[in-house]
């Protein structure tokens, strides 16, 4: 069953998309880059594609005649949009999106959270000067694994073999993202099809727990505020015998949700 998001709807009819990576930073790279999650479209050439997808700068942004060429030669969202006067922020939940990546470029802010999973810490940060228009990229966690809201505690999670605590320290939870998602070391049992059900159900649920957020935000952003909601890249519970995302090459981990549209 899909996740029931209200909120989030609100902003139009999600739609199913695919990213353009299996994984967190070339994913998040290729959205800096200007470029959303596509449609797989048949019959077209890739340049048609980028054009069409470049032009919905133009309404996003309410600057007109956007095109890839507006982006050239440093082809990147954040240089451009701060060309065109935008105060440019990054609020970011997954360590290896860290703000001394390659991805903090022309950024005026740009923080990794305390917490990896805490999408109501980066609502209560959001700050929206008067004089000048902003573009945030913020990156939520509570879909991650081990899919955890801030409240919880370690005994609240899905017992899972030897993968708690892995939070508490960066150099770990960068091990785990760039292993296969799962957490574990070599010792580690996979997880079996009961635990991955349990695990996808619980990411169900958190991501009804952030549209309730969604509330908050729309009352947060200023008048005319666009927001796009997408994921970096799909989740994989079993399927053909996967868990999680990265080094894997099926359908489902580029199939990503997309939503965009104005509150207000
Ligand atoms: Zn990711």
């Amino acid at each position: 069953m899909n996740a029931k998001t209200p909120n989030i709807s609100r902003l139009g009819k999600p739609e199913k998309r695919y990213s353009y990576a299996s994984w967190t930073t070339p994913s998040h790279t290729v959205y800096m880059m200007g470029m959303s999650p596509h449609r797989s479209p048949k019959g077209v050439f890739a340049s048609e594609v980028y054009k069409d997808d470049f032009k919905c700068w133009s309404d996003r942004l309410n600057i007109p005649d956007i095109s890839f060429k507006g982006f050239v030669p440093e082809l990147w969202l954040s240089t451009f949009l701060k060309k065109n006067g935008y105060r440019t922020g990054a609020l970011v939940s997954m360590p290896v999106l860290n703000q001394t990546t390659v991805l903090n470029q022309s950024f005026d802010e740009y923080a990794l959270m305390p917490k990896h999973n805490d999408f109501n810490a980066i609502l209560d940060r959001l700050v929206f000067p008067n004089d000048t228009p902003s573009f945030y990229l913020l990156n939520v966690g509570e879909t991650h694994y081990p899919y955890a809201l801030p409240h919880e505690g370690e005994n609240t999670l899905p017992r899972i073999h030897g993968v708690h605590g892995v939070f508490k320290h960066l150099d770990d939870f960068i091990d785990r993202e760039g292993s296969n998602g799962n957490g574990g070391t070599k010792e580690d049992e996979f997880f079996s099809m009961n635990q991955m059900a349990e695990l996808k159900e619980k990411q169900r649920t958190n991501i009804e727990y952030l549209d309730k957020l969604f509330e908050k935000l729309y009352d947060l952003v200023p008048q005319n505020t666009h927001i796009l909601v997408t994921a970096d890249h799909g989740e994989l519970f079993g399927e053909e015998g996967y868990f999680g995302h990265g080094p894997i090459f099926h359908e489902k981990v580029f199939e990503v949700p997309f939503v965009e549209g104005k509150i207000k």
